[in-house]
């Protein structure tokens, strides 16, 4: 197991630059999602830790040991990708076997890895089936097995479960976690789906155009997101924006919008130099929207679209024409074209510079 860390680490492919400096340190053992819109550049990151691909500038550490010139064999790295590359013609027990045979490792020290393996990921009865006899899922735990055999330093999956149906994803994210905790290695995990990120990561790195844009423990990045990226990114509905000006209004600070709408938002931090008049942007997340009337200065959606998911419903509307959505577990009756009273409750609304998108709050 080891630590890794990456210092100002930059790839151009050609003359062009993708991947702008980043600055990432993983403890031994630490589970770290990087999450981000396709095109952001986590394969890019991932594929040059593998050694995959050449690191065009800054420096790779795995367990202290400068990394960037070591050949991808030697850096005892484990690769899971979303094509489980598995061998067709070999059976379940061969591909796994692989690794280990192809460094002449002999059998009798690697057949216990293997049904080690083999049992934790449930694929004992199935070591002696080619993998096109396997289901999705099962061919993912080949590929998985074949990563745990090798005992490798350090973990890397590249969207692993982008290819399963959302059942199997939720069955697996489950089982690569639970691995995770007995095998207490260290993981780096790319996924551009929030929910995985959020669910299996001891932190989470947020990636925007080839840079980091905030890194911290799940809870935390929901919470307290650090700019309007990650805010907009996290979280599922989004959470809710609207721009305005920020303004006082009777000692409270407000945002006010084109239409002249009035909301009271959190102080900014002195530390945050935001002036009255300042360009900002008021965020709330669709479960902390209230449906009652609010204090001064009433506040209410026109409802356009209603989703009961079961567990929650979610309303989708206007109000003053900024798209809104609340999320309620209540049965709500309320049918689409109704106006819906609502409150923002001032110490769960974020408040964002709309130029930087810096956190102000
Ligand atoms: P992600 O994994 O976040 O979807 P990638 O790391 O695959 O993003 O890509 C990051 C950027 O680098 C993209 O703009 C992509 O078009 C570009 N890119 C990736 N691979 C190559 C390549 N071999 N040559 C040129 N550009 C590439």
């Amino acid at each position: 197991m080891a630590a890794v860390q990456l210092k100002n680490i930059v790839k151009h492919y050609e003359q062009t630059p993708v991947v702008h400096g980043i600055d990432l340190d993983i403890a031994d053992g630490e589970f770290v999602v990087l999450v981000g819109p396709s095109g952001c550049g986590k394969s890019t990151l991932m594929r040059m830790v593998a050694g995959l691909e050449e690191i065009t500038g800054g420096d790779f550490y795995i367990a202290g040991q400068r990394a960037n010139d070591l050949p991808a064999q030697q850096r005892n790295i484990a690769m899971v990708f979303q094509s489980y590359a598995l061998y067709p013609h070999l059976t379940v027990y061969e591909n796994i076997a692989f690794g280990p045979k192809l460094r002449r490792e002999p059998e009798a020290s690697y057949r216990p890895r293997i049904e080690a393996a083999a049992k934790m990921l449930n694929l004992v009865p199935y070591l002696e089936r080619l993998p096109k006899a396997l289901s999705g899922g099962q061919r993912q735990r080949v590929a998985m097995g074949r990563a745990v055999v090798r005992e490798p330093a350090l973990f890397l999956f590249d969207e692993p479960l982008s290819n399963l149906d959302a059942k199997l994803r939720v069955q697996m994210r489950a089982e690569i976690k639970s691995l995770h905790q007995r095998l207490k290695n260290t993981v780096m995990y790319v996924t551009h789906d929030q929910i995985e990120a959020m669910t299996m990561g001891d932190r989470i790195v947020v990636m925007n155009a080839g840079r980091i844009e905030q890194v911290g423990k799940p809870l935390d990045l929901y919470d307290r997101p650090a700019n309007l990226f990650v805010a907009s990114f996290i979280g599922s509905p989004g959470m809710n924006l609207i721009a305005g000006i920020l303004s006082m209004e009777e000692g409270q600070p407000c945002l006010r919008t084109a239409s002249n709408l009035r909301i009271p938002v959190p102080s900014p931090v002195p530390a945050s130099g935001a002036q009255q008049g300042q360009a900002v942007t008021l965020g709330i997340r669709p479960e902390h929207v209230q449906a009652k009337p609010s204090g001064i200065i009433p506040l209410a959606m026109s409802i356009a679209s209603i989703e009961p998911t079961g567990a929650e419903t979610y309303l989708y509307g206007k109000l003053d024409g900024h798209p809104c959505c609340l999320a309620t577990r209540e049965r709500m009756q309320i049918a689409t074209g109704e106006r819906l009273p609502l409150h923002f409750p001032i110490e769960l609304c974020h408040l964002f510079d709309s130029q930087s998108g810096l956190r102000l709050n």
